[in-house]
């Protein structure tokens, strides 16, 4: 009856309130994103403080029971999805959704882990500051989920990955002890830069409770074009321009194939191709500065003549109004939610170095042509940091074959890899890659990355069966 005795144990500790068990409740916490995995747990817990956080995970440490750390359970990799066996409750992060401090001078903000990126967003701007991550899910994500993935996004070429943006953090060990680390410091050479293990841990090492987040001057003015490139390489060299007359005012630059912008288009209401003619590629790019808006407009038109003329790009349109400018995002956001609807797919979320882009996309279209022919390539992604996603699709109404999946993710991913590349570049590894990292990864990483786990929970309480790779049992 040990699962009683916990649930008893839980409910002291945070409340009915703070305790889901009715299964129909619990749907929520246990259907993944992609509606790709279905988990089983006797409790969703979602306590409101640290204190509380310690005291749950010292309860499940005490009966065995494993803990699966829940933010906004948009991650698209399993990871914050429990397993179907019963053997784990989750611990939603929900209710810790409180901006703590705010130090516009210092430009940090303590938030805690459960504050939906969208609020965190809007609390920054309130301070006239600028946090920088933004992604298609920013209105249901959550910080300590962003920071447990180490999110990319949209704006990781200027501002970097969520790991840029971090400067503190609090978290409950496996054992139940809190760690407080939320130091609002730039500069910190007091030993082992700790925060780092976490941030990118999927809640293997620990659950985060809050984090202090680096903060930005808010920009005064932002320009974003929508602009048709012949083809990936022409899209590179366009990149290469924009970073030369732009530099860190480039803060946006996503490569997008035309399926993507078709699909979309079709399946998702008020969306429209903005631009008269279809193009192969297109590219969404955002220039932000602390200048006047009227003189960022005519540089950024100035460097799209100079590309047009240089054969770069065949045309672009500039949102003249708040309202355009959000709906060129809305189009860029909506593709994952359109693809999802467009039949089987194979999908990969991964980097290779910015300037082989090209040659990988030729290579790799000829790769699984061979493999499956047919496909429907459909790729977009964050050109300016090298990560594709690469998400190609079987003809339309097809379903796959048995072994189609293994066939096609080994292709991308072994030319991915012979291109010095990753098969994760801000997705993470979850349930979903953990096969494939024994392949990548080298022997000596996953033996490092096994060692830290073993340090950290012993008795693999913490998201057991995501990211790390058991060790292979040591030769007599
Ligand atoms: P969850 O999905 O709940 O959890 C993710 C992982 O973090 C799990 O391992 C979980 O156990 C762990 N975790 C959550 N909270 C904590 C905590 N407090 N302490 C310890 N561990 C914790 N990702 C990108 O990087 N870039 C994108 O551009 C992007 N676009 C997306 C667009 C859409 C439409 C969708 C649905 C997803 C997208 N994602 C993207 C993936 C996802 O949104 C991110 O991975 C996000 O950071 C996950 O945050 P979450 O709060 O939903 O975390």
């Amino acid at each position: 009856m040990t699962t009683e005795r916990l649930i008893a144990g839980l409910r002291a500790i945070v409340g009915d309130e703070g305790l889901i068990l009715d299964d129909h409740a619990m749907q929520p916490y246990l259907i993944s994103w992609r509606d790709n995995w279905r988990g089983r747990v006797p409790a969703v817990v979602r306590p409101r403080t640290t204190d509380q956080v310690a005291a749950v995970v010292r309860a499940c440490a005490h009966e065995g029971k494993a803990i699966v750390p829940q933010g906004g359970h948009t991650g698209v990799t399993g990871a914050s999805q429990p397993h179907d066996d019963g053997s784990e409750i989750v611990l939603s992060l929900e209710r810790m959704n409180a901006i703590r401090a705010i130090d516009a001078d210092n430009d940090t903000m303590t938030v805690e882990a459960g504050c939906v990126l969208a609020d965190v967003r809007a609390a920054a701007e309130r301070a006239d500051r600028l946090f920088p991550l933004l992604l298609g899910a920013v209105g249901s994500c959550m910080i300590g989920g962003n920071i447990s993935t180490n999110a990319g996004g949209v704006n990781v070429i200027r501002y970097g990955n969520t790991r840029n943006l971090v400067a503190g953090l609090e978290v409950v060990l496996p054992d139940g002890e809190v760690w407080d680390g939320l130091r609002g410091l730039r500069k910190d050479n007091a030993g082992y830069d700790l925060k780092q293990l976490f941030i990118g841990a999927e809640g293997t090492l620990g659950v985060i409770t809050a984090a202090v987040v680096r903060l930005f001057p808010k920009p005064r003015a932002e320009i974003t074009a929508f602009v048709a490139v012949p083809s990936p390489q022409h899209a590179l060299r366009w990149l290469v321009r924009a970073k030369d007359a732009f530099a860190e005012q480039l803060t946006a630059f996503e490569l997008i194939q035309d399926i993507c912008i078709e699909v979309t288009c079709r399946r998702i209401p008020g969306l429209h191709n903005p631009l008269r003619t279809a193009s192969p590629w297109y590219v969404l790019m955002e220039v932000s500065g602390q200048g006047s808006e009227d003189a960022l407009r005519a540089a950024l038109e100035d460097v799209l003549a100079a590309g047009l003329e240089a054969g770069e790009l065949t045309d672009a349109t500039i949102a003249a109004s708040g309202q355009q400018r959000d709906m060129l995002w809305r189009l860029r956001e909506s593709i994952p939610e359109a693809h999802k609807h467009e039949g089987v797919s194979f999908k990969h979320d991964i980097s290779v170095p910015i300037s082989r882009v090209p040659e990988f996309l030729t290579r790799i279209e000829d790769e699984l042509d061979k493999e499956l022919p047919g496909l429907r390539m459909f790729t977009f992604g964050h050109l300016g940091d090298g990560n594709l996603h690469f998400n190609p699709l079987l003809p339309a109404g097809a379903a796959a074959a048995p072994g189609d999946l293994q066939r096609v993710n080994t292709a991308v991913h072994d030319l991915v890899t012979a291109f010095g590349g990753s098969i994760s570049a801000e997705h993470g590894i979850g349930r979903l890659r953990l096969d494939e990292l024994t392949r990548y990864k080298s022997p000596v990483e996953l033996r490092m990355m096994a060692a830290l786990k073993q340090l950290f929970d012993p008795h693999n309480v913490m998201n057991p069966g995501k990211l790390i790779v058991p060790p292979a049992p040591a030769q007599k």
